[in-house]
């Protein structure tokens, strides 16, 4: 006790402090965005474009009818908050759509639990299936495990996902739904089941995509919740120790693909210098089926149109603001993968998105590239009133415009406080009820601030003459 005491004492000596020289001091930012900022803290636009999304569409998952009556409201309210050149770009999909799902264990210990397949899973039939269940603790115990402990089988993969203020868990312990299905399968497994990927302890499963790799034959995928994951690992360990008795499963999963449209909703405020790349500035219009995708990502697209629709208020920026409401995040960035295939070898100034839920922003990143040192310094001056700390000029990320970051397209990362968002993503519990006003206007007013930096000096509009 002690010596942990005296470790955290040395731990927190000044020397690593001293060993440093203190960080330049961050440049003065102009008042006007200072203003634009401070109005921002009293939005009311993003709560109710999140409101009306989801209360007037509700759930919108990739090539549906829901999906495509979204894309119309999208055009519709873009066109009423007074932005330029709202269109949809449609694309082809295969949608993926769930029918009847349940799940219950047969022996040794009957009992029905809940589960929700995972996104391309294949479909049982309306019959079920019916196998012995083999337990893996992680997504890496099933890769070492012999074929023969799997084939035949309906595999259940565990994993140690726990909370993190940045949802690095969700990457990190992403291998059971990611890699799973397409490792069982190739094992000969006649389905798998996971936990959930998510933090919370409702009774509720978490939907998300999986992909099965190239020439390996789909199964059944699902997600139990957390609770009745826990509760099938304690099972299979007592019919274990009382006998060795299988545990056997029946498990319903039915579902549809088939050809489908999906499409981007793109808006613009103009800039005065149309010659200059584009800031993008989006998140996802589709989501999951169970919850209404507020926090994932209604919020998103609002946050970001609220903040675009303060500049276009506030007169014209010298760049082109360019929204992007992608298509078909959630089963594949396939909106992301239109975008870049349309756009991609145009220049954009900057990218960012916004599809993390409604949680206050803490961080911003950004990799705008060489020379641009002194305007993401601007940007963290800016956003540190707000409570934001300063983070890497090497980084950005985003889902949709992943594809993009990658190509070295130079982007911004305003990270919000994750800490609770795997409770929600993708459950039935993402809901509006779920967002806090406040922290939704922190976000708005953050990235009006991102905006007015990266989009350039903002000119009031000329007056408009009386005959034209
Ligand atoms: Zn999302």
């Amino acid at each position: 006790m002690m010596r942990s005491l005296f470790a955290a004492f040395l731990l927190a000596a000044p020397a690593p402090v001293l060993a440093q020289s203190a960080p330049a001091p961050l440049p003065q930012v102009p008042v006007v965005i200072r203003t634009l900022q401070a109005a921002a803290l009293e939005d009311h636009l993003a709560w109710k474009i999140t409101e009306d999304l989801t209360t007037e569409v509700g759930p919108r998952l990739a090539g549906t009818a829901a999906e495509a009556r979204a894309r119309d409201w999208a055009v519709a309210r873009l066109r009423s908050l007074g932005f330029s050149n709202v269109r949809i770009e449609s694309f082809p999909i295969t949608s993926w759509t769930r029918g009847a799902e349940s799940v219950e264990i047969v022996g040794p210990y009957p009992q029905r639990f809940v589960i929700a397949a995972l996104g391309n899973s294949a479909s049982t039939g309306p019959e079920g299936i019916t196998g012995e269940v083999v337990g893996f603790d992680s997504e890496q115990e099933l890769e070492t495990a012999p074929e023969e402990a799997v084939r035949g089988k309906i595999v259940f993969v565990s994993h140690a996902m726990s909370r993190t203020q940045d949802g690095s868990g969700y990457g990190f312990f992403g291998g059971p739904r990611r890699q799973g299905p397409s490792v069982a399968s190739r094992k000969g497994a006649l389905a798998i089941v996971i936990r959930s990927i998510g933090t919370d302890y409702h009774r509720n499963p978490h939907a998300g995509v999986q992909k099965f790799a190239d020439g390996v034959k789909p199964i059944p995928a699902g997600a139990l919740s957390i609770p009745d994951a826990e509760q099938l690992q304690r099972i299979l360990v007592r019919a274990a120790a009382n006998g060795g008795k299988p545990v056997t499963m029946h498990l319903t999963l039915v579902s549809q693909t088939q050809p489908a449209q999906s499409g981007n909703v793109i808006a613009e405020v103009p800039g005065r210098d149309p010659s200059l790349p584009p800031v993008l500035v989006g998140g996802h219009l589709d989501s999951w089926d169970l919850g209404t995708g507020a926090i994932d990502d209604a919020a998103g697209l609002a946050i970001t149109t609220a903040a675009a629709h303060r500049i276009k208020s506030a007169g014209r920026p010298l760049r082109t603001i360019r929204i992007v409401w992608f298509g078909s995040e959630e089963i594949g960035l396939f909106g992301g993968l239109d975008y870049q295939k349309k756009y991609g070898g145009q220049p954009h100034h900057a990218i960012a998105e916004s599809d993390f839920g409604a949680g206050r922003i803490w961080k911003v990143d950004s990799k705008l590239g060489k020379g641009r040192e002194s305007e993401a310094r601007m940007l963290q001056s800016a956003l540190a009133p707000l409570g934001i700390v300063p983070g890497s000029l090497e980084a950005a990320d985003g889902s949709d415009i992943g594809p993009l970051i990658a190509a070295g397209v130079p982007a911004v990362g305003l990270s919000q406080d994750g800490t609770h968002y795997f409770d929600l993503h993708h459950t039935p519990d993402d809901t509006l009820d779920k967002i806090d006003k406040e922290d939704l206007r922190q976000n708005v007013a953050a990235w009006t601030t991102m905006l007015a930096v990266l989009a350039g000096p903002i000119e009031p509009e000329p007056k408009r003459g009386k005959q034209r």
